[in-house]
């Protein structure tokens, strides 16, 4: 089959790979609906994430079971699945206090940019639609198996509440649904950070009611004087760079929460200063596969459009082209239909 694989620094190709086949009976194979292009592999694809040699790339994933292990329960060939990124059992003891993403049987999802994906942990990891969803309704369904998951995990982390006051720091499909989810969990007052007007105006499509271009401390500046002084009740960090968490950190107020859900590069934290901040901090990879059928039903239902992130569709044979879109900031997310 044909899958997207990443040789080098910004050249991400097509290339033949093996067909894959079940190998455990906890397996199945996915013929894929839709996948797409991740904010996370921009960072090997521009080099920050070292690779070593051809690696295949893609983690999100939906689309019809088309064959099962022996000891697979919970999903039959035929139906419509969706699935996190982190392969999980669902039943160790970190699957049940609510972190699948850390699972002690995880495996990452790493060959989603292809037609077929193999499921490791099939029964644990995906969760089947009631039905065959109609096709207008795919984009949303893949915006669960990660970004929409991981905007919903910022905005829980974060304490968002009936009331409360939100900030948004970054304006990629995962901050943008961080801004959607704060406002399906009743947030009052919901600032995004942005200085990109497509994004700008998405975000307040999702729910900001307040949008901030100054970065840094001139953003955590421009927070706290929208807040009184005090800052924000919630903060949702969805870079992963030190100024953007150290933004974050500034704009809260104390005791308040801040959620990190970018992977973080060379952040670093200083002891003392986090000690008088006061805030509570909690991150990682988003355990999707915890709020997957609560947003499968947002979705069916037709109350919230994730998929809208979904500003640049390809045929998979142009995937090069969704990471230049992603990269230079031209498309807020690519979904690739194999
Ligand atoms: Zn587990």
């Amino acid at each position: 089959m044909k899958a997207a694989v990443l040789y080098a620094p910004y050249d991400v190709r097509i290339d033949e790979r093996a067909d894959p086949k079940i190998e455990q009976p906890t397996d199945a194979l996915i013929r894929m609906s839709a996948t797409c292009v991740c904010g996370s592999d921009l960072w090997p694809y521009r080099g920050e994430n070292p690779i070593k040699g051809p690696t295949t790339m893609g983690h999100e994933y939906c689309g019809i079971v088309e064959e099962i292990g022996g000891a697979v329960k919970s999903v039959k060939p035929g139906q419509f699945v969706v699935g996190s990124f982190a392969t999980s059992d669902n039943t160790c003891p970190n699957c049940r206090y609510g972190y699948q993403s850390s699972c002690i049987h995880r495996e990452w999802m790493t060959m989603a940019q292809a037609p077929v994906l193999r499921v490791p942990l099939a029964d644990g990891t995906l969760v089947p639609t009631p039905g065959v969803p109609s096709n207008d309704l795919v984009p949303s369904l893949l915006a669960t198996s990660d970004v929409l998951g991981t905007g919903w995990f910022a905005a829980d982390a974060a304490n968002v509440k009936s009331g409360s006051t939100v900030v948004v720091v970054g304006d990629g499909a995962v901050g943008l649904l961080g801004v959607l989810s704060a406002k399906q969990m009743g947030a009052e007052r919901i600032i995004a950070m942005s200085r990109h007007e497509k994004r700008q105006t998405l975000a307040r499509e999702f729910g900001a009611t307040d949008l901030v271009t100054e970065r840094g401390d001139e953003g955590a500046k421009r927070v706290l004087d929208m807040t009184k002084g005090i800052g924000a009740d919630s903060v949702l960090e969805c870079v992963g760079t030190q100024e953007s968490m150290t933004q974050a950190i500034q704009a809260t107020r104390k005791g308040g929460y801040v959620s990190y859900v970018g992977v973080p590069h060379g952040v670093e934290f200083k002891g003392e200063e986090l000690f008088y901040t006061h805030v509570h901090l909690h991150g990682g990879p988003a355990p999707v596969r915890r709020y997957l059928p609560k947003l499968i039903d947002l979705v069916l239902s037709r109350t919230i459009n994730p998929g809208k992130v979904f500003d640049l569709t390809l045929p998979l044979e142009e995937v090069a082209e969704g990471y230049r879109a992603m990269d230079a900031r031209r498309a807020i997310k690519a979904l690739l239909r194999p």
